[in-house]
């Protein structure tokens, strides 16, 4: 784990509480068996359905570039195996977290709890209508990459707040944006190449029961 954290601060992480919340919360909890050794390394790793867990780095860059504080009430898309809104949980007041895939969502949920992570909302369904019910949000997170800015995510986004989201369908064409909400409009800028599986939209799958 030291290991880990001094790799994310030698690659540019200076976020103290980032990286304390990236050394607090076990990854080997997260990924699935076969890879518990690995699950210290800097590198994506494959969840269930074929979705990833991100690479460490992402995770760190990502939460990072939100400017998370104590207070914040945060938005997820794509909970996958909920290793980045545990991350998010050690920073934030509140974690809302949508995943398409109901046995990932209740999977992650149920793992969220068994490591007394409480302040973590699950819910099933397509991410990109964002969660109007809850909505603003000071802070979202997109873990999933959009063909192009997903326009209700920027519309619940809270005046002053920050929407991180990867853009671009080829895998190999992907960066992190920054859309920063203000009243004079939105301020975008990039922050890294990425590769992320896609942030898929329209009608759910029907699998498991959870
Ligand atoms: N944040 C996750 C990794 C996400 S992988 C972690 O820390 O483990 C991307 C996830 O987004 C996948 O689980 C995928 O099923 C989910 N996803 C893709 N499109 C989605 C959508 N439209 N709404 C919600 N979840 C979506």
């Amino acid at each position: 784990m030291q290991r880990l954290i001094a790799e994310l601060r030698n690659s540019g992480i200076a976020d103290e509480a980032v990286l304390a919340a990236i050394a607090a919360v076990d990854r080997e909890r997260f990924v699935s068996s076969p890879f518990v050794e690995r699950a210290w390394e800097n590198t994506a790793l494959p969840i269930a359905f074929g979705q990833t867990i991100s690479q460490p780095l992402v995770v760190a860059a990502m939460t990072e570039a939100l400017r998370i504080g104590p207070r914040m009430k945060v938005l997820e898309i794509g909970t996958g195996s909920g290793y980045q809104a545990a991350v998010l949980a050690k920073l934030a007041r509140r974690v809302y977290s949508i995943e398409r895939y109901r046995p990932l969502s209740k999977g992650a949920e149920r793992l969220l709890l068994d490591l007394r992570i409480h302040n973590v909302v699950c819910d099933i369904g397509d991410g990109s209508k964002g969660w109007p019910g809850q909505a603003p949000f000071d802070r979202i997170i997109v873990t999933a990459a959009a063909d192009e800015r997903p326009q209700a995510l920027i519309d619940q986004l809270a005046m002053g707040g920050i929407l991180i989201v990867p853009v671009g369908r080829d895998p190999t064409a992907q960066v992190v944006e920054r859309i920063v909400k203000s009243e004079s409009g939105l301020q975008r800028d990039t922050l890294m190449p990425v590769r992320f599986v896609p942030l898929v939209t329209g009608p759910l799958p029907v699998l498991g029961q959870g």
